[in-house]
């Protein structure tokens, strides 16, 4: 009997030992899980900041910085892209090239800070002026051009009216004060087998015309 008891003792002994050596496993087990745990969430927390950091280079490589619109570079991106497509499609493109009348005036009278509100102003008055589809750029200082997909020579002439109207009639803010700033427009569409350079040439040079019949005007490319 006393042997039994004895055995039985050791066994209950072997059994709180294996039962100690389990709960040591999950232990152990539970704070590895809870390392993983943690790993993961930093892994997602990198992740998430890579990403935003990428989409800030992207803005960076494709948006004017003051004016917030498409840079020259990925206006002429997405001006090729919709080449393509008019093309394909068969369709009409228009192109407006803007150039601000005597804008060295504005910089002479309101100090070239005040300048860069006013260019900020005027991109946001194109804007407003035109349709979701269409695209803006900044093509130079005080120079933006205008991509009007689904849009032939007359339709294009007529949005350019509008935005020299537009110009002529709306006071800009500039810190207290108020600039009125004219615009001379430039307009062009594609035809045929026309390229990028081509659409954009004939369209500066309109818009030279309007300078030279005296500003505050737009006009359609007309060839020689
Ligand atoms: P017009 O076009 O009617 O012939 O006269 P303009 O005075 O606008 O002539 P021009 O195109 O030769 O000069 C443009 C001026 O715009 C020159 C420059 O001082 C100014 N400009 C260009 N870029 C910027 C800019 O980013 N900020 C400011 N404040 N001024 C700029
Ligand atoms: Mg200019
Ligand atoms: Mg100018």
């Amino acid at each position: 009997r006393e042997y039994h008891e004895k055995q039985r003792r050791e066994e209950v002994a072997r059994c709180l030992q294996l039962l100690n050596a389990a709960l040591r496993r999950e232990n152990e087990l539970k704070e590895q899980l809870s390392d993983l745990e943690k790993e993961i969430a930093e892994r997602k927390r990198i992740e998430k900041a890579l990403r935003l950091r990428e989409e800030q280079y992207r803005q960076l490589a494709a948006i004017d910085p003051l004016t917030g619109i498409n840079n020259r570079r990925h206006f002429f991106e997405l001006a090729q892209s919709e080449i393509n497509r008019a093309r394909r499609f068969n369709h009409s493109l228009a192109m407006i090239m803007v150039d601000i009348d005597h804008f060295k005036k504005i910089n002479d009278t309101f100090g070239h800070h005040r300048g860069d509100l006013v260019l900020k102003r005027c991109s946001e008055l194109i804007k407003k002026c035109l349709r979701d589809m269409d695209v803006v750029g900044r093509y130079g200082g005080e120079e933006f051009s205008i991509l009007l997909p689904e849009t032939n020579l007359e339709q294009g002439a007529k949005v350019a009216e509008r935005l020299v109207q537009l110009f002529r009639e709306t006071p800009l803010k500039v810190g207290q004060g108020e600039a009125f700033v004219t615009i001379s427009v430039g307009v062009s569409e594609l035809r045929g087998e026309m390229d990028l350079d081509t659409l954009i040439d004939e369209a500066d040079h309109a818009m030279y015309t309007a300078k030279r019949a005296g500003r505050d005007r737009h006009e359609t490319w007309k060839s020689p």
